[in-house]
């Protein structure tokens, strides 16, 4: 099975930019979600105002935490059209880093599908 989910989130604004926090209490009910349902973590995805990166707030507070993890960021608050290859996709390794995936291997990987549901 394949969630999409939202977790709950707190904004912030600070001199050094703006954020999304998940507090403790919702990576736990992520968590607990994930446990339920036998699945893993694999992907997060959040937008940065203007260029897509991984900062180092990304890098040090990733929701993903597993090994071959994707972090995708999208640009300019995701507010137009986009595709995969206007993203920053990283990949955790199994020393702990995020690398970026090139774009090519990236549009290999991930692909969006419209919704189908009614
Ligand atoms: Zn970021």
């Amino acid at each position: 099975m394949l969630t999409v989910t939202a977790p709950r989130q707190r904004a912030v604004k600070s001199g050094q930019g703006v954020c999304v926090v998940l507090d403790g209490d919702a990576l736990h009910g992520l968590n607990v979600s994930l446990h339920k349902a036998g699945e893993r973590l694999f992907a997060q995805v959040h937008s940065h105002p203007g260029r897509a990166y991984h900062s180092p707030m990304d890098d040090q507070y990733a929701v993903v935490t597993a090994a071959g993890g994707l972090s995708i960021v999208v640009p300019d608050f995701a507010v137009r059209p986009f595709s995969v290859g206007d993203c920053a996709i990283y990949r955790l390794t199994r020393s702990g880093k995020w690398t970026v995936m090139p774009k090519r291997r990236a549009e290999a990987l991930i692909y969006v599908v419209k919704d189908q549901t009614p």
